[in-house]
């Protein structure tokens, strides 16, 4: 729905939520700034996560790692070798385009990412036209703005330039990009594009001092999972949160701050003990099954219910925020997972221009770790009392049992190579000692993404007659008090009566020390209400005559509280104020 994101996006604008960065500039690609109300918006988010993920949590420890790390973690990670998108390259413009962004159907010309050009051409529209060999390419423009014209008309803008997929020589389209009809691949080359962005750090900004800066928060609490472990005495289960920047040179940033080039991420890296370890200690596995109880943790659940009873969690944290709603689950097929992962789910979201991820939970057994612990030469292990001497009852053949169904659970794998005998038999004797690499359950969100579902979800339009029967479109954001940037504006009735005013900032003193208010003066207490409806303020007090007790005594030092939702106002004690509307918000 491209006509509603235009207005979400002017809105921001508008409001102060989101601008271009380098606005001023004709602006950067993929990257955004976040104004005075965006910033609120985010910080209220953060919040939100941070409270739920640790505070609130005795098993979940925060960590605030450096963006710029020894790039011997992204090798360690996979990062260096895979992190990669599939590219196309086109030879007319250099344009370079996300393979899997070239729409298989329609054909292969397009512009995308109207935000992220300088001026005109609007949002992410995509222009189709095949190509045609040997035609010129000014014919081709041509048939371009033709079809833009006649489809799309003056209201989507017009490009400012075109994007075209496909090899010139000279002025003739030497080669079209054609598709398979059948499975929809293209042909034509499609390069793999490291999406990490490279700095060097140092003073010889030679290849020897290259670095990257983080493509994801999670490395670092992989890289520090023992220091965290070790200085805080923990014990398996337990996770670590981390908020931060991640870099992506995202090939084809889209859908406004959807997919950026910087973002921040929220993620968990939860860790638990491997299925055998629980089995020697607790004699069972407790596994998924329909209807499970998820609402505690238990000492016997293995890494599938570990894996559920993250999702149920995030899932309580989207309604908390008033997200709750518009989520989908995608649980990602055997062929979707990477060959380390067990499980994934994507949380999906509803956004004008489709449902799609917000967060991802992936169970990714002790890839991460492992990783680690194998380049750099370091033990990830940790040791576990109860284990060693729980193993210490077990007889011989109960330990060989535990081995035979491993040996056969690696036979049965899918994906990636059976772990060999030998290291079986290798790990199970360290296992029986009770030491271990912890496993991993990653609930991984993206802020900005969530930011964005929010205003998309909150944005509501309503059309209203005034007393000349002109008819005028009404703005409201719907936002959940807990994530609104302005939780209330306070407004004295009016502004040239110097007692409303008075008493109008004594109470905006009394409360901008526990939440973000809003003073405003200015205009019809209409307009005012109207002006914080739009920024999506959940409260609005009015001071009039009745608080100054001109009315008689028993309004004094009372005040119209007015609800954003349904509109409805009541009157309340100034002194009851703080404790109702703290209650509210938080
Ligand atoms: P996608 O498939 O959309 O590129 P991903 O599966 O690569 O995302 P992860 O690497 O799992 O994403 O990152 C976890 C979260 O970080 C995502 O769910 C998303 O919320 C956020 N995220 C990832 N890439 C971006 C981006 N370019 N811009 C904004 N947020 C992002």
């Amino acid at each position: 729905n491209t006509a509603l994101m235009e207005k979400i996006v002017s809105l921001c604008k508008r409001r102060g939520f989101i601008f271009q960065s380098s606005e001023i500039y004709g602006g950067c690609g993929g990257v955004w700034d976040y104004g005075p109300l965006g910033a609120e918006l985010k910080r209220n988010l953060r919040n939100a996560w941070w409270t739920t993920m640790t505070r609130e949590r005795e098993d979940v420890l925060g960590l605030d790692a450096s963006i710029l790390m020894n790039p011997a973690i992204w090798k360690a990670s996979g990062h260096v070798d895979t992190f990669a998108d599939l590219m196309r390259e086109c030879s007319l413009t250099n344009k370079r385009v996300r393979a899997d962004h070239v729409d298989p159907q329609e054909g292969v010309i397009m512009n995308y990412t109207g935000a992220e050009a300088p001026t005109g051409w609007k949002l992410d529209r995509v222009i189709s036209v095949l190509m045609k060999k040997g035609e010129h390419i000014e014919s081709l423009r041509k048939r371009v703005r033709t079809l833009i014209a006649s489809n799309a008309g003056e209201a989507a803008g017009k490009p400012e330039e075109i994007v075209l997929l496909g090899e010139a020589k000279g002025d003739t389209v030497e080669k079209s990009i054609d598709f398979h009809p059948e499975t929809g691949g293209a042909l034509g080359p499609a390069r793999p594009f490291n999406l990490m962005l490279k700095t060097y750090l140092g003073p010889t900004a030679t290849e020897d001092d290259v670095t990257y800066l983080r493509p994801e928060t999670a490395q670092a609490i992989f890289a520090q999972f023992k220091n965290v472990f070790d200085s805080n005495r923990m014990k398996v289960p337990f996770g670590i949160c981390q908020i931060g920047k991640a870099f992506r040179n995202e090939v084809t940033p889209k859908n406004f701050t959807f997919r950026s080039r910087e973002f921040e991420q929220m993620e968990l890296e939860f860790f638990i003990k491997p299925d055998e370890a629980v089995e020697i200690i607790s004699g069972e596995v407790a596994q998924w099954s329909e209807g499970a109880d998820l609402s505690e943790p238990q000492a016997n659940w293995g890494w599938d219910l570990w894996h559920r009873y993250w999702v149920d969690q995030r899932t309580k944290f989207y309604d908390s925020i008033g997200l709750g709603g518009v989520l989908e689950y995608y649980w990602q097929t055997p062929e979707d997972l990477a060959h380390y992962a067990r499980a994934c789910v994507d949380i999906l979201c509803d956004f004008p221009f489709g449902t799609e991820e917000l967060e991802g939970i992936a169970a990714r057994g002790e890839f991460d770790l492992s990783q680690h612990q194998k380049h750099s030469g370091k033990t990830q292990e940790v040791f576990d009392e109860e284990l060693k001497n729980a193993a210490a009852k077990l007889t011989a053949e109960q330990k060989e049992a535990l081995i035979q169904k491993r040996l056969a659970a690696e036979q049965a794998k899918v994906k990636g190579e059976p772990m060999p005998e030998a290291d079986v038999r290798a790990w199970f004797e360290r296992l029986f000692k009770g030491n271990y690499v912890p496993h991993v359950i990653e609930p991984s969100a993206g802020l900005d993404r969530m930011a964005l579902a929010i205003i998309a979800n909150a944005f509501n339009e309503t059309e209203k007659v005034d007393d000349k029967g002109k008819k005028e479109i009404i703005t409201v954001l719907r936002f959940h008090p807990r994530v609104a940037p302005i939780k209330v504006g306070v407004f004295p009735l009016l502004k040239n009566k110097p007692e409303l005013v008075a008493k109008a900032r004594e109470v905006y003193a009394l409360l901008k020390k526990h939440m973000n208010c809003f003073y405003d003066e200015t205009a019809s207490i209409g307009r005012r209400y109207a002006r914080q409806d739009e920024v999506g303020t959940p409260f609005g007090i009015t001071i009039d005559f009745e608080t100054l007790g001109e009315k008689g005594p028993e309004l004094q030092d009372t005040v119209t509280l007015r609800h954003r939702d349904g509109g409805e106002q009541e009157r309340v004690k100034i002194s009851d104020l703080l404790p109702k509307l703290l209650a509210a918000v938080s």
